[in-house]
């Protein structure tokens, strides 16, 4: 009676919201009862069962007043739905075959030997050439973080492409999380949860990119978990790539972010001047091999690193597109092109930070007024904070010593020159204070 109920409604259903979303979201429920005007429905997952209260609660009502109930409201709840013949497909809509390899394609310019190692990344790299090179698990997970562009996905995938190379009989999984919820949620709509699983746990290396995409998603992070532990208890690596340390993630359940926590945790730092060069440098001479015959005006990569410092991704559009640009006109590389060709680029990272910007956030940060910031004030509360300003400007902009000191209530560049090496000592030996410069060099580079 509640089946035939339920069938009829489901038919409706699945004329007034399509077959795709009826296969993904209706018919994985069931109806376990009506009573009072009220239909009871259960759902095999909560992020199911959230999905169809938001999206599909009104038309599953409609549908089952239009089968001959009188419902008024539905309650959901989450518990295992009765499995029953297999859902209806549309004839239109073809079978998937049972996938036997989810990884991800590999870029093959992303490998070790294309990544410039400098300061900033020298952990990230050893670490993940360690974790390429096999042997006993030391470190798991290991736990790769940083802002956009500074390599996280091109270590992944040099780890990845290094791995198959020396061992091709391990089997490396490398994905998005954004992949692992599509899977995940394909899984449950075709009812393969046990082949996804299985799929997961017999993997030598898991590794997962951007694991951040899955924060506030319940029951792909419940997955996630599981899968996790499961692997780690059989001593199989794990890699996971985020954009922020994993205390950092809101909305990632704790027992995620203790267990993300208990490997190795390394962080990409924003890069520097030297390795902006480095990158430039090796792009270069790959872009020489491609544009033939063009030629590099001494001075132009120099600009370029000193100006781009956004992001290595746009660094290495700005190169693309100079050499691109050259070759067309037949013209060499030098200032004059730079300049005319890249100038959004370099207007938008002009614009990009202004002392005034580095002021306001810093004192926003230490919660003092902008004008003690700029004052005369000594008080340690006010002239440590002004001197990571002092400090942070002169890393961030490329105005001089003097002409920050002006910014700064009109100090003299010795005074900016004290102030930058005081914070460099103390980030060197105060591990509080080089994190506080550190996020706030990260919220300012957002
Ligand atoms: P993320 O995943 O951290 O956002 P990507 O790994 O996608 O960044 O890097 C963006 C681009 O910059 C890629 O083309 C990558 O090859 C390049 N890149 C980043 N860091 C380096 C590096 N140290 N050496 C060479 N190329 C780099
Ligand atoms: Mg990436």
């Amino acid at each position: 009676m509640m089946q035939e109920l339920w069938d009829r409604a489901s038919d409706t259903l699945r004329g007034r919201v399509g077959s795709n979303n009826h296969t993904a979201w209706i018919a994985p429920l069931a109806l376990t009862g009506v009573e009072a005007g009220e239909a009871r429905i259960a759902t095999p997952t909560r992020f199911i069962s959230d999905w169809v209260q938001r999206h599909y609660a009104e038309a599953i009502r409609e549908a089952l007043h239009d089968a001959g109930a009188a419902v008024t409201r539905i309650s959901f709840n989450v518990a295992a739905a009765p499995r029953r013949a297999p859902a209806r497909r549309n004839a239109a809509e073809p079978v998937r075959p049972a996938e036997n390899d989810m990884s991800a394609p590999l870029d093959a310019r992303f490998t070790f030997d294309n990544f410039v190692v400098g300061k900033p990344n020298e952990l990230a790299h050893a670490a993940a050439r360690r974790v390429a090179e096999g042997g006993p698990v030391t470190f798991n997970p290991l736990f790769l973080y940083g802002g956009v562009g500074l390599g996280k996905t091109h270590l992944m995938h040099a780890i990845a492409s290094e791995i198959s190379t020396r061992r091709p009989e391990s089997r490396v999984l490398y994905l998005s999380a954004e992949q692992f919820m599509y899977r995940f949620v394909q899984a449950l709509r075709e009812r393969t949860v046990m082949d996804f699983k299985e799929m997961f746990r017999t993997v030598e290396v898991l590794m997962v990119d951007d694991v951040q995409f899955i924060a506030g998603k319940e029951s792909t992070q419940e997955e996630f978990f599981h899968t996790f532990n499961a692997l780690v208890d059989q001593g199989k690596q794990i890699v996971i790539s985020a954009d922020r340390a994993p205390g950092e993630i809101k909305d990632l359940e704790d027992r995620i972010k203790s267990r993300l926590q208990c490997g190795l945790v390394v962080d990409l730092h924003p890069t520097d001047y030297e390795l902006r060069l480095g990158i430039l440098q090796s792009k270069t001479d790959a872009f020489r091999a491609q544009y033939a015959g063009l030629c590099i005006e001494p001075g132009v990569l120099e600009f370029l690193a000193h100006r781009i410092t956004s992001n290595v991704r746009v660094l290495e559009g700005a190169l693309q597109r100079l050499f691109a640009f050259a070759s067309l006109v037949g013209r060499k590389i030098d200032m004059e092109l730079t300049q005319d060709c890249l100038a959004d680029i370099l207007r938008a990272s002009d614009r990009k930070l202004s002392i005034e910007d580095i002021q306001r956030k810093v004192a926003e940060h230490y919660n003092i007024k902008l004008a003690d910031l700029v004052g005369q004030k000594r008080v340690r509360t006010i002239a440590r904070p002004r001197q990571v300003a002092m400090y942070l400007a002169k890393q961030m902009t490329t105005r001089s010593l003097p002409e920050i000191g002006r910014r700064f209530g009109g100090r003299d560049h010795t005074t900016i020159m004290h102030g930058v090496r005081k914070i460099e000592e103390l980030c060197a030996e105060d591990h509080g204070m080089a994190e506080d410069v550190q996020l706030l060099r990260r919220s300012l580079e957002a």
